[in-house]
């Protein structure tokens, strides 16, 4: 008989499921139209219904079916029962059908831990910029980004009602990533993908020296990674503190699963474990090829403006 599948494999499958039950309610709480805004930090920090639905619906959904996997999600909410109608309890068939690379075959539930961010891009979902918005769901082991689902609930929306609204991406080091068609950026061309809503005198500062072809300002460290891998843009940069280890989490492991990098702005990987600061201080640097290139002119003084 065939053994049971490897639990990263399983995991991987469950948060594909969990994922578009996110995006299911990341749209219906649009169309229902109270999204319920609350500021946290300030107003360019804000959480929705649908931030605080999707996190008790992913973290509820993966604890119950994995209950020793460490679970770190975005939202400080309140510890109220979640109710069974947020529970997603299936799979993708698919995903447990591939075999899992053999460096992860032995993990055990205590070893993972998920990053979630349950609506990567809120003010761009509260100003409409709907296709910004996509809910994160990241992987990690030993410290690194192994594996990561990232669904974008409005992909499509403009192409019109016969277009199929949505989409899953999901990647796994050592086997790669998929949903989505690889695509390099225009050759020669230095395309800059930016925050639209969290600019500073330094994020303009370190894109000014890099003396793009083209800057592109949108929402979402999810989004911004999907500009890379569907060749929109030929680098990431973010030299501010602001992003967190779930914005970065799945991301990462689909954007490693691919061959490029993501770092912070002055080089150093990102960790993952339980126990690491959430901030990402020292900014974002990321790309599919050339990491060299933009890393080596990223100004010095940039780099001591940030603190890792
Ligand atoms: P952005 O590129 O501005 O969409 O940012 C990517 C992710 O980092 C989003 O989840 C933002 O909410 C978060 N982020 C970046 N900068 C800040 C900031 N200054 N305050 C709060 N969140 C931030
Ligand atoms: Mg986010
Ligand atoms: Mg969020």
């Amino acid at each position: 008989s065939m053994a049971s599948p490897a639990l990263l494999m399983r995991v991987v499958a469950s948060a594909y499921s969990v994922a578009e039950k996110a995006a299911t309610i990341v749209r219906n709480v649009m169309s229902a139209g109270d999204l319920g805004i609350v500021e946290k930090a300030g107003p360019n920090d804000l959480q929705t219904k649908a931030d605080r639905l999707v996190q008790m619906s992913i973290c509820a959904s993966l604890a119950r079916k994995f209950p020793k996997v460490t679970i770190i999600g975005e939202e400080e909410l309140p510890t109220d029962d979640v109710t069974e109608d947020l529970i997603e309890d299936g799979h993708c068939e698919e995903i447990l059908k591939k075999p899992c690379p053999a460096q992860y075959t032995g993990i055990k539930e205590e070893e993972l831990v998920i990053w979630v961010d349950p609506l990567d891009g809120t003010k761009e979902y509260t100003e409409g910029l709907l296709d910004h918005v996509t809910v994160l769901i990241g992987i990690a082991y030993g410290g690194k980004a192994i594996a990561g689902v990232i669904n974008q609930p409005y992909y499509n929306y403009e192409a019109g009602a016969n277009a199929v609204l949505g989409r899953t991406i999901w990647g796994v080091l050592g086997m790669g990533a998929f949903g989505f068609q690889l695509t390099e950026a225009p050759a020669g061309k230095h395309i800059i993908v930016t925050t639209r809503s969290h600019s500073s005198a330094l994020v303009n500062e370190c894109i000014t020296a890099l003396n793009p072809d083209h800057v592109i300002r949108v929402g979402g460290a999810g989004n911004k990674i999907i500009q890379l891998i569907e060749g929109k843009a030929s680098a990431y940069v973010f030299a501010s503190p602001g992003c967190k280890k779930w914005d970065t989490c799945a991301p990462e492991a689909i954007l490693h699963a691919v061959g490029g990098k993501i770092t912070d702005i002055c080089g150093n990987s990102f960790q993952y474990n339980k126990e690491v600061k959430h901030m990402n201080s020292a900014g974002v640097l990321a790309t599919l090829r050339n990491y060299d290139y933009y890393a080596s002119r990223i100004p010095n003084t940039v780099k001591e403006s940030l603190v890792p």
